[in-house]
């Protein structure tokens, strides 16, 4: 086997990743290598590079969505052998923490994230945790289960576990992009009345329509807030995709009498809520959503084998990993028109 690998590398802020050759890593207790075949490149990707959010070290690895192929089982691995396809979990979970043993390991105390704590999968390679690996059912590429353990699980666990959608449930998505266009066919999958979906971008939009959006909402042209009170009388659910204090402000305002407002979108700036008594005379919530539990990944690539799930949009370019730069430049785009960027180290 080879004793090196070229890895997507982040050195400084602010700087394009530099392609370098590294040590292929070996399997510890309980880890296995995966010779990655896919790894998604998204929005945090953008942020980490920028220096919007801090990384652990310098120079990591980035890349939080890998799904290839098991090379390795280190010591004590049962639940993976070599050959196996696999998805990857983006982040770890210690088992043993409060959240851990409440089932809830996505928020995990003890939680590393791949490509922001330890190295990633923007490689030929990566060591992550048996745990962490679900197998792909047949059917299910790698590209798709590359981009499904963070753009459809994360929408997945905002709508179902955290938002407790239920059929029949007006729903309204603000931002569509990756996580916003699996929102809302997720929302449809479970059996939303009417989903409407919110952006600024018109090409956004039109995704969002083909996605199955009902009515779309121009929030550069329109307070949606109030036109989602006007045509529909307010939504049962609203899902935050974007992390802008204008948004998560919108997405209170825009519920009915006993709805939720989950917000999955990060940011780091303070938001202007409606008054308390919006949410105590109409019981309204606010919920926090991030990424999605264990179990959710195993669900999402099922969804996907049965069909039920169409992936076949979601991945709108795959690129060798030597243009990993470009690929961030598309989602840097400010009108842009990919969903998902996908790299494949092998190619
Ligand atoms: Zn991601
Ligand atoms: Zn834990």
């Amino acid at each position: 086997m080879a004793e090196t690998m070229l890895a997507a590398r982040m050195h400084q802020p602010g700087e394009p990743l530099r392609l370098d050759e590294v040590p292929v890593p070996s399997p510890g207790y309980g880890q296995v290598l995966v010779k990655v075949h896919a790894c998604g490149v998204c929005g945090s990707d953008v942020h980490f590079v920028a220096g919007h959010s801090p990384v652990a070290r310098t120079p990591i690895t980035l890349g939080h969505e890998p799904a290839g192929v098991v090379h390795q089982a280190g010591p004590g691995v049962e639940n993976a052998a070599p050959g196996q396809r696999v998805a990857v979990r983006p982040g770890t979970r210690c088992g043993e923490c409060e959240p851990c043993s409440l089932g809830r390991d996505n928020i995990c105390e003890r939680s590393q994230v791949l490509g922001m704590h330890v190295d990633g999968g923007l490689a030929e390679f990566v060591v992550v945790p048996a745990q962490d690996v679900i197998p792909i059912p047949e059917g299910v590429s790698f590209a798709q289960a590359a981009i499904a353990s963070d753009a459809v699980a994360t929408p997945y666990h905002a709508l179902i576990e955290r938002g407790q959608l239920r059929p029949g449930e007006t729903v309204a998505v603000f931002g569509c992009g990756g996580l916003g266009i699996h929102a809302i066919r997720l929302a449809r999958l479970a059996g939303a009345a009417t989903v409407v979906a919110v952006d600024v971008q018109p090409r956004a939009l039109e995704r969002a329509q083909r996605a199955g959006a009902d009515i779309v909402i121009n929030a550069g042209e329109e307070r949606p807030s109030r036109a989602i009170r006007k045509a529909l009388g307010g939504a049962d659910l609203a899902v935050e995709c974007v992390g802008h204090p204008d948004s998560i402000g919108e997405a209170a305002r825009s519920l009915k009498r006993g709805g939720r407002a989950v917000v999955v979108g990060m940011g780091d700036q303070p938001v202007a809520l409606p008054p308390p008594n919006a949410f105590t005379w109409s019981e309204n919530a606010l919920i926090g959503s991030f990424g999605s539990s264990a179990g959710t990944l195993r669900r999402i690539l099922a969804m996907a084998a049965s069909r039920r799930l169409d992936l076949s949009q979601s991945v709108s370019a795959v690129l060798p990993l030597r243009d990993v730069n470009s690929a961030l430049d598309m989602l840097r785009a400010p009108d842009r028109e990919v969903v998902r960027v996908v790299i494949e180290p092998g190619r």
